[in-house]
């Protein structure tokens, strides 16, 4: 059994120094779905737990006129139940519907999905298609940072241990533009996901592909945009032929970044069939 010393304040200024005095040893914990396992293992050893779910200034889910703000402990729960995101980035909504079971999706947080940096967390490829930022707050002040620059290695958040995500930002998208996420799991819940589809697409009047945003989740270390693939498809009106060949394309992309494995020949094909199936239905709706 480990002991350490608890603390849960209201403030963020006082969260904020407890966690520059114990930097080197603490841990922040939010909903404590990955946490609490981790310490039971005695994966993790901290001398120090600093708990953020009492503090106002880290919730919230706002809005201006060009963003969106949700903070750090805004449960998946919380995510599915705003109007404000269903509106917005419904892609959200989905991927919160997707995790766990109500207990999980009671407790988790998006700031511990993003945190934790698994390569199966369901939260990380969604935020990566909307080119979030995450908002960090520590005693030396506050910084945004491109997600994608904040979380470059699995399970390794690129800030400092006196930092903690105080927010999420994210641009509203421009009128008329969809979005999919689909989880494919061996289960619809308590499942970790075998892979997963996020899509921005938003095409004119006449067809063409004016913007793709796409993100493969849980099939290589760190989720990242497939950015060869947007190109491949922007700027053109989205032909069988040419999602076939997009299709392909998927799967020889991934196999760039991960190399050849056990998986791969399951992977393959099927990232870049269920790419094209999600897609082909996006384009269908409109
Ligand atoms: C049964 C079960 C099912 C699950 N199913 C899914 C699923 O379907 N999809 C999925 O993606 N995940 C799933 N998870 C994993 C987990 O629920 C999520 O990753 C969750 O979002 C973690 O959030 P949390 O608030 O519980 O984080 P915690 O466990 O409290 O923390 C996780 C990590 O993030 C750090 N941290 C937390 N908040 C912050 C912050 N604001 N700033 C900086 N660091 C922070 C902590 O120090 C810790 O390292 C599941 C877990 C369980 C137990």
């Amino acid at each position: 059994m480990q002991s350490y010393e608890y603390y849960a304040p209201r403030s963020l200024p006082d969260a904020l120094e407890y966690l520059a005095e114990n930097a080197k040893n603490c841990r922040i914990i939010a909903g404590g779905t990955d946490l609490i396992p981790a310490l039971r293992n005695e994966d993790i050893h901290p001398a120090f737990l600093l708990n953020i779910m009492e503090i106002a200034e880290v919730g919230g889910i706002s809005e201006t006129e060009q963003t969106v703000r949700i903070g750090a402990i805004t449960t998946f729960n919380d995510l599915a139940e705003s109007g404000l995101i269903r509106k917005e980035f419904p892609i959200l909504s989905e991927m919160a519907l997707s995790v766990g079971g109500p207990q999980t999706r009671n407790r988790g947080t998006i700031g511990g999905n993003i945190a934790s940096a698994a390569p199966a967390a369901d939260g990380l490829p969604v935020f990566l298609s909307l080119d979030a930022e995450v908002e960090l707050s520590s005693r030396r002040g506050k910084r945004n940072l491109p997600l994608n620059e904040a979380i470059a290695k699995a399970w390794t958040p690129a800030w400092g241990n006196d930092e903690l995500i105080t927010a999420i930002r994210i641009k509203k998208l421009p009128s008329g533009t969809r979005t999919a996420f689909y989880k494919l799991a061996r289960r619809q819940a308590m499942a970790r996901s075998r892979m997963t589809i996020s899509l921005i697409l938003r095409r004119d009047p006449a067809g063409i592909i004016e913007e793709l945003r796409f993100v493969p989740g849980s099939v290589m270390p760190v989720p990242r945009r497939m950015e060869e693939i947007e190109k491949l498809l922007t700027g053109k009106v989205p032909t069988d032929e040419l999602l076939d060949q997009a299709a392909r394309a998927v799967g020889e992309e991934m196999v760039k970044v991960t190399g050849i494995r056990w998986s791969t020949g399951y992977k393959k094909p099927v990232l870049g069939n269920l790419f094209r199936i999600v897609l082909s239905q996006l384009i269908t709706a409109g």
